[in-house]
C-alpha cells in the first residue's frame, strides 16, 4: 500500500496515505521477522499494514473502549474505583496494528505538557479514592528517564499522605529491549519508591528473545515485577501452541501472564479478531498444560465503556447469530459482534 517512510538509526516510520495511522517499527522488531508478508509471519503481521485496516465495521470505533467518555482532564482517563490512567506520550518504538488507543497515538497529540501534568496532579490531590496510576500513551518509555522520573515525582507529591503505586505500560521490552537499561531502572524505583509495576505486551513466543530477557531480568532484579498483556490475534497466537510457548516462556523470565485479551472493536482491526468460542476454547486447553501462574485472565474490554470483565463460559449468557450477550458481575448485558470479519 503506499505510504511514505523515513529511515531514522531506530526506527523505520511514515504514515499510512489512506488510513492515516502512524506507521513504524523498530530495526530491532523487525529483525525478528523471518518474512516482511504479514499474512504468513507473526511479528510482521504486527507492524505492517494490510489492505484489511481500510475496511471498517459499524460496530467499529476508533475509541472502542470510550476512553474519551471516561476522560477526567486531558489525558486522564478515570474508569475504574481506585486507579486512573493517564496517556503521557502518543509515541511508540512499533506501532502495533492491532492498536485500540489509535483515536490517541501517533494523533500528534505529543507528551503530556507541563500544564496537563499539573491538571493530573491536582486530579490526584482532589480525588482520595486514586490509589495507583497507570502510564500509559503510547509509550511512556519513549520519554527520557527524567521526564519519566519528573512526572511520577510530581503526581507522588500531589497524593500527599496517600502512597500511590505507579504501573507502567510499556512494549519497550518486547520492541525495543535495549532501551531498558540499568539507569532506567533506578529512576523509576526510586522515583516511585519502590512502588511500581511495569506492564508489557508479548504475542509470540518469538518475541522472547536473549534481549528482551535480558530486559526482563534488568526489570525484575531491580525490583520492579513484570506482568504481560497479550492480545488473541488471528493467524498469529491463536493457536495453544504458540500460546502455551509464550506463556511458559514468560514465567521463565518471571513475568506473569496477566491478561490475554479478546480483541477490541477498533477501526479496521476485524482481520485480527477471532470468536469469543474459539478464547473460550484455547484457555480450556492451556488450563490442561500449563501452571497456575502462567495462566492469564482472558478477557474483554466492553465496547461502549462497559469496561473489563474476566470471560468464562458463563459471561457468554447467550449465542446469537449476529452478536454475543455477556454479563458482568452486575448482571448488566453487552452486546459482543459474533459476525467479525470484513475480508
Ligand atoms: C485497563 C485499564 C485499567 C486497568 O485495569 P486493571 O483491570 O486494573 O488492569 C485502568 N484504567 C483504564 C482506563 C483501563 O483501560
Amino acid at each position: 500500500m503506499p505510504m511514505k517512510t523515513r529511515e531514522t538509526g531506530q526506527m523505520i516510520s511514515g504514515v499510512d496515505a489512506k488510513t492515516r495511522l502512524p506507521y513504524g517499527v523498530s530495526r530491532y522488531y523487525e529483525s525478528l521477522a523471518e518474512s516482511s508478508d504479514p499474512h504468513s509471519d507473526p511479528i510482521a503481521a504486527q507492524f505492517v499494514p494490510r489492505i484489511q485496516e481500510q475496511t471498517v465495521l459499524e460496530c467499529e470505533s476508533s475509541d472502542p473502549i470510550s476512553d474519551v467518555g471516561y476522560s477526567v482532564a486531558r489525558r486522564v482517563i478515570h474508569h475504574y474505583n481506585d486507579r486512573i490512567l493517564i496517556l503521557v506520550n502518543d509515541r511508540c518504538a512499533t506501532y502495533c496494528r492491532h492498536c485500540f488507543r489509535r483515536h490517541f497515538t501517533g494523533n500528534d497529540s505529543g507528551r503530556l505538557t507541563h500544564e496537563e501534568l499539573q491538571r493530573a496532579a491536582e486530579y490526584i490531590s482532589a480525588t482520595e479514592r486514586v490509589q495507583e496510576v497507570l502510564l500509559s500513551g503510547g509509550d511512556p518509555l519513549m520519554l527520557p528517564d527524567r521526564d519519566l522520573q519528573r512526572i511520577i515525582m510530581r503526581l507522588r507529591d500531589a497524593a500527599g499522605k496517600r502512597t500511590l503505586l505507579f504501573r507502567v505500560a510499556s512494549r519497550m521490552p518486547v520492541v525495543l529491549p535495549s532501551r531498558i537499561t540499568p539507569a532506567l531502572v533506578d529512576v523509576l524505583r526510586e522515583a516511585s519508591d519502590s512502588r511500581i509495576w511495569l506492564v508489557t505486551h508479548a504475542n509470540h513466543p518469538r518475541e522472547l528473545t536473549p534481549q528482551s530477557a535480558r530486559a526482563a531480568k534488568l526489570l525484575v532484579d531491580g525490583g520492579i515485577p513484570v506482568l504481560n498483556q497479550a492480545v488473541l490475534l488471528k493467524g498469529i497466537n491463536n493457536d495453544a501452541d504458540a500460546l502455551e510457548e509464550l506463556f511458559r516462556g514468560l514465567i521463565q523470565l518471571r513475568v506473569k501472564p496477566y491478561y490475554l485479551f479478546q480483541g477490541d472493536l477498533a477501526s479496521g482491526t476485524s482481520h485480527f479478531r477471532t470468536s469469543i468460542e474459539e478464547g473460550l476454547d484455547l484457555m480450556d486447553q492451556l488450563r490442561r498444560r500449563l501452571s497456575g501462574i502462567a495462566m492469564p485472565t482472558y478477557a474483554v474490554d466492553l465496547p461502549g465503556g462497559g469496561g473489563k470483565i474476566p470471560l468464562t463460559r458463563a459471561s457468554v449468557a447467550e449465542v446469537r447469530q449476529q452478536e454475543y450477550i455477556l454479563t458482568d458481575s452486575d448482571g448488566n448485558r453487552y452486546s459482543y459482534p459474533r459476525e467479525l470479519t470484513g475480508e
